[in-house]
């Protein structure tokens, strides 16, 4: 089972979803998004890479500025 990983259109956080489903829940306010809307940063992640993919995402994401969690 591999996964992308998804910027949350709700509250910006960085959350894995599986990469054959049409929607993800956000696991940081629980709010469903379609894959197609958001914005996929990650692509293919095995599911034992995610936590450190994202993590590295985050770190890439706060080291331009960003405010997102
Ligand atoms: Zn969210």
């Amino acid at each position: 089972m591999n996964y992308d990983i998804y910027l949350c259109r709700k509250c910006g956080g960085v959350c894995a979803g599986r990469q054959d489903a049409s929607t993800f829940t956000c696991c940081y306010c629980g709010t469903r998004n379609s894959v197609e809307k958001s914005l996929r940063l990650a692509k293919g992640i095995e599911s034992k890479d995610v936590p450190g993919a994202i993590g590295r995402i985050k770190m890439a994401r706060a080291g331009k500025g960003s405010t997102l969690k």
